[in-house]
């Protein structure tokens, strides 16, 4: 097993003008600083749609120029996005595509889908538009039963419990899956949301399990890094309690903690289509 992790940044903040400037001023702003200070890489996944808002533009431009990665997380974030026919799809992630590689220069070579509702279809999507790498699945049986007990819609949920077997019958074919990290004999999913409401050790605990286990992806929210003044200009409901009053200070002390500890526990900290081009190389999806 690789000892390499990826950190990804998800920057589906909203479409308000505020959202998207918070998103990518003073968050991309700090994380870049962050990432420079701990020497660690990282992949944004963002949304063709900001790809109009002239901080987003520069903030990707800087993005590229400073080493990290970009990669797709469709054009709207529209969820469920499981539900969207073959062509809407379609149209969403090659339209952002189109977008990013624009702005950038760089064609994205990865996915995460909305909500993480991953979907055969979309594969068959992703292997046409000739994606390396997708980061879509949570392996994560408790949802499974969540999603029966509660009566949810279950293609509205990340993850592939409701057809594993489809994980199987694919193969290890391009794109690459890189799995949602996980945690303990539970495979508890873990991303930095965690660290806000698990006590320091155990959130530490977790990270140290889960990036044992190589080629771990570790995802962040802009919201992570952002203060709770700033974030209480953004809609009610989309940020989550734990997240909006922890002050700025502390969320940079723990942000650059996590930095730290991942670059403890992995032997490289890699962009993603590298992590991918890794496991492609050496691995199967059984980690899946
Ligand atoms: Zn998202």
């Amino acid at each position: 097993m690789s000892k390499s992790s990826a950190i990804g940044v998800h920057m589906d903040a909203g479409f308000s003008h505020k959202e998207v400037e918070l998103a990518y001023g003073p968050a991309v702003d700090r994380l870049l600083k962050l990432a420079d200070l701990n020497s660690v890489t990282l992949t944004f996944f963002v949304l063709g749609g900001h790809m109009k808002n002239k901080t987003a533009i520069k903030s990707v431009k800087r993005i590229i120029q400073e080493g990290h990665e970009v990669a797709n997380h469709s054009m709207h974030h529209i969820e469920p996005f499981g539900r969207l026919s073959y062509s809407e799809m379609r149209e969403e992630i090659k339209t952002s595509h189109e977008k990013i590689a624009e702005v950038s220069g760089i064609a994205p070579l990865g996915f995460t889908a909305p909500g993480w509702s991953a979907t055969p279809k979309m594969y068959r999507i992703l292997r046409e538009e000739g994606y390396q790498y997708d980061a879509s699945v949570i392996p994560f049986c408790m949802r499974f039963f969540l999603s029966y007990l509660l009566f949810i819609d279950r293609q509205k949920f990340p993850y592939f419990s409701w057809d594993s077997s489809y994980l199987k019958r694919r193969g290890s074919g391009p794109p690459t899956i890189i799995p949602f990290p996980r945690a303990g004999v539970l495979r508890i999913p873990l991303w930095h949301t965690g660290a806000f409401y698990l006590s320091r050790s155990v959130h530490r605990t977790l990270l140290r399990d889960a990036t044992k286990k190589g080629g771990m992806l570790y995802i962040l929210h802009t919201m992570d890094i952002l203060s709770p003044e700033e974030i209480s200009l953004k809609k009610k409901g989309i940020v989550s309690y734990w997240r909006s009053s922890r002050s700025l200070n502390e969320k940079k002390e723990i942000l650059r903690d996590t930095f730290r500890l991942i670059k403890t526990y992995s032997e490289r900290v890699l962009k993603c289509r590298d992590l991918a081009a890794e496991l492609a190389s050496g691995k199967s999806i059984s980690s899946i």
